[in-house]
């Protein structure tokens, strides 16, 4: 088993610890926490070794009654590897923390690419971290774009791609985070800086994105066009093309999935935790072909799209799995795919057959 330990247990650090715990290959060797919050408390009521990352604050700990396994200098020398969710800026202090200790350690998108000899995506560049020290899963935003391009590139080539990110003012939990009664334009330069990160994953990729930010805490949503090299006659065909990829999941238009709300109402219906939806959402109707012009609507869980990618870089780095079977196994074990929308013939013979 695979010892993983997470830096940084927030957002992206406790989604990362629990599915961990999913998989049969790896396990938590613990989790560092700065304070004794309600965070920590539901840390230590899963039962994840806890360590303190500041040495001067373990009294606080012991107040709250939660125990302490060390420092998290004990926690790097006793992983196998690391996973650095710490908030942005904070991962490229750690990287001596983990050089020390001669620890692998993966990084998260909010931190630069320098940061890391590879900027990650499991579709994307899976090989490209195998046996590498430190790597970058990219962000959110980069995830979703990626998952996206990489098949269409695969299939027909592209020339280039356009899309404006609509992106959600903060995470549920950010409570200051804003605008709350505006639509910004963010940045207002153009082109903002999710095209040159998605470059990091897709060096020769011609890329232009315009980011906006609204006040919602939920998903960020994309409008993508992207110019094919080749089209092929019928939209059907990309439409079949992409429901091909688990991480994408194609809204049916009879679902009366309107937006991110009704989303994450269903991803709570489906049992999901916390309400994560790890794949992109694409809504199928928006799938629109105008002769070499590609256009879709995807919405992005920010919160937990990042998740599968961060297990599949943990096994990419370390040599445990081959793409294909890391992704594989990611999926099964998470349960990515939601069988519900699945409008498949097969699946609607099921569904008959179940009434
Ligand atoms: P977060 O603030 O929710 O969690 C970060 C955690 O790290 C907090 O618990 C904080 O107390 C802790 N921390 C602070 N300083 C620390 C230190 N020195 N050592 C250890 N822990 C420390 O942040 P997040 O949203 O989980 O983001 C983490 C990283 O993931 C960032 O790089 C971010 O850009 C990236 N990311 C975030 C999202 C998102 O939407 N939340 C999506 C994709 C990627």
């Amino acid at each position: 088993m695979l010892r993983v330990g997470i830096n940084g247990y927030g957002t992206i650090g406790k989604r990362v610890a629990d599915a961990v715990r999913t998989q049969p290959d790896m396990e938590v060797a613990g989790v560092a926490k700065v304070s004794p919050d309600y965070v920590a408390l539901g840390a230590a009521e899963a039962e994840y070794p806890l360590y303190a990352v500041d040495e001067d604050r373990t009294d606080g700990f012991h107040e709250a009654g939660i125990d302490l396994a060390g420092t998290v200098d004990d926690l790097v020398a006793d992983s196998d590897i690391v996973v650095d969710a710490t908030p942005s800026g904070i991962g490229a202090q750690n990287r001596p923390l983990y050089e020390r200790h001669d620890t692998p350690a993966l990084f998260q998108g909010g931190e630069d690419a320098t940061i890391a000899e590879v900027s990650f995506n499991a579709r994307a560049n899976y090989d490209e971290a195998t046996d590498a020290d430190y790597v970058r899963v990219v962000s959110c935003n980069t995830t979703g774009l990626s998952r996206l391009v990489s098949p269409i590139h695969e299939s027909y080539g592209i020339e280039k791609v356009r899309t404006t990110l609509v992106r959600r003012g903060g995470d549920p939990s950010q409570t200051g985070r804003g605008p709350i009664n505006d639509a910004l334009p963010d940045p207002v330069s153009i082109p903002s800086h999710h095209g040159p990160d998605v470059q990091t994953v897709f060096p020769e990729l011609d890329i232009d994105t315009i980011g906006l930010k609204v006040p919602t805490t939920m998903m960020h949503v994309h409008a993508v066009n992207i110019t094919l090299e080749e089209a092929p006659d019928d939209v059907a065909e990309i439409r079949d093309r992409l429901r091909e990829e688990n991480r994408l999941l194609m809204i049916p238009d009879y679902a009366g999935i309107d937006g991110a709300g009704t989303l994450k109402d269903l991803a709570l219906d489906a049992g999901r935790p916390r309400g994560d939806i790890w794949e992109n959402c694409i809504w199928e109707e928006s799938i629109t072909l105008e002769g070499r012009d590609l256009y879709c609507m995807q919405a992005i869980h920010q919160e937990s799209d990042v998740v599968p990618e961060n297990i599949d870089a943990i096994r990419s780095v370390t040599g445990l799995l081959n793409g294909p079977e890391s992704r594989a196994l990611t999926n099964e074990t998470l349960g990515i795919g939601l069988s519900r929308l699945d409008n498949s013939e097969e699946r609607a013979v099921d569904r008959q057959t179940a009434d």
